[in-house]
């Protein structure tokens, strides 16, 4: 499906702005939906913080998931756009207590908890309000993703989750607590992963798990979350518009073994989201510098920090000037720093001040991880619907 940009709309909004093809993301909701809906008791909880346009997440609403968060704020944008609190599902190694206690209170599904002293503080406020907690333990399955080092969660080294030496106690805390409901066992090991390779390695050590705390313990949890990670085409957002999905859910349906009656939680955000937004962004200048031709554009890395932060591609188009002859630019925003850099010796067509360019695959950790450095003001995001 290939996003179709309104150029004309365009002219009247103030760059740069986050644009978001909200066919395409109905589309991509719907695709997975129905892939997962052909397996028994998988259910998919959208990764909030990918993305939180109030927008974007009532189209997600809409579509039926629930919602991962990863903080008070992601518990709360979720509850706004109207997603159920009992699909809600709560991780992250740094809950306070106020988040704990306003999760508490909205009734939500199930905390995903990284530590013991994390376990107390839950069942504290549980016992304050009378009420059982659901948790699951966030396990670290040591499983390496083949993705970029900033992004990989799964290893001894990370600070997620509880490794496998401590959870023999870490259950035992949880069982001897009168406020807390242990269900369920939650692993996310990273993301922007394309090798199934990596999710059937997962599965691997998730057999390995339940097998050993069913034969040592005679425990099975109704609930196994195996978190997200499938990533996305960025080199070609027009090819690959939707990720695999089938492929996704066929994996783990043919590689994880479930016990009858257990629940499979996926939280997918950047797959979702990813390619139906788009950094909308003008040329201010061409600046020819002594080796290099620098297209210096509005869009500064604290509107999209992904090639900053993880040296991220994204795909460039010229929506002004598609059929201009090429030349080779960096592509670079107006902060003052060196790594506010979008691109480097990419072929684009020749490219003028006022040009209107699209930084594409940019529907996931972009908005959400904008920040105000330079006095800036955060982009806004726009819904095609809305144009
Ligand atoms: C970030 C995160 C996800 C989503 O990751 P994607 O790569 O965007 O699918 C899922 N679960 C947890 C716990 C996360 O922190």
């Amino acid at each position: 499906m290939k996003t179709l940009f309104p150029l004309k709309a365009f002219n009247n909004i103030e760059t740069p702005f986050y644009f978001y093809d909200t066919e395409l993301l109905r589309e991509t909701l719907s695709v997975a939906q129905n892939e997962a809906a052909k397996y028994d008791g998988f259910h998919v909880h959208y990764a909030v913080k990918a993305n939180f346009n109030p927008g974007l997440l009532q189209i997600v609403q809409r579509s039926g998931m629930g919602a991962d968060c990863v903080s008070g704020g992601e518990v709360q944008a979720a509850l706004a756009a109207g997603i159920p609190a009992s699909k809600i599902v709560f991780a992250g190694v740094g809950k306070t207590d106020k988040e704990i206690a306003a999760s508490l209170d909205a009734g939500i599904f199930c905390f995903n908890i990284e530590s013991v002293p994390e376990a107390a503080a839950i069942e504290a406020l549980a016992a304050e309000r009378s009420m059982i907690a659901s948790v699951a333990i966030r396990v670290n399955p040591n499983v390496a993703a083949h993705t970029h080092s900033n992004i990989t969660t799964g290893l001894a080294e990370n600070k997620f989750g509880i490794n496998y030496e401590q959870l023999d106690e870490v259950i035992d805390f949880i069982e001897a607590q009168n406020h807390l409901s242990l269900i369920g066992l939650h692993f996310h090991i990273g993301s922007q992963i394309l090798a199934m390779d990596d999710f059937i390695a997962l599965c691997g050590r998730v057999n390995e798990l339940q097998a050993m705390l069913n034969e040592k313990r005679g425990l099975i949890l109704p609930h196994i979350n195996v978190g997200g990670g499938l990533g996305i085409r960025y080199d070609a957002p027009d090819e690959y518009s939707i990720p695999d999905f089938a492929r996704y859910f066929a994996t783990y349906s043919k590689h994880l073994k479930l016990f009858p009656g257990q629940q499979l939680h996926f939280e997918l955000g950047r797959s979702l989201v990813a390619q139906c937004g788009s950094l909308i962004t003008r040329v201010i200048y061409v600046k020819h510098g002594t080796c290099k031709r620098f297209v210096i554009v509005d869009a500064g890395m604290n509107d999209l920090v992904r090639p900053a932060l993880y040296e991220a591609y994204h795909r460039i188009d010229n929506l002004t000037a598609e059929d201009r002859p090429d030349e080779i630019y960096d592509v670079v925003g107006p902060i003052c720093e060196s790594s506010d850099v979008f691109c480097k010796d990419r072929k684009l067509p020749q490219t003028e001040r006022g040009d209107i360019l699209a930084i594409r695959s940019a529907g996931a950790y972009g908005e959400a991880m904008a920040f105000g450095y330079n006095c800036r003001t955060l982009p806004k995001g726009y819904l095609s619907d809305d144009l």
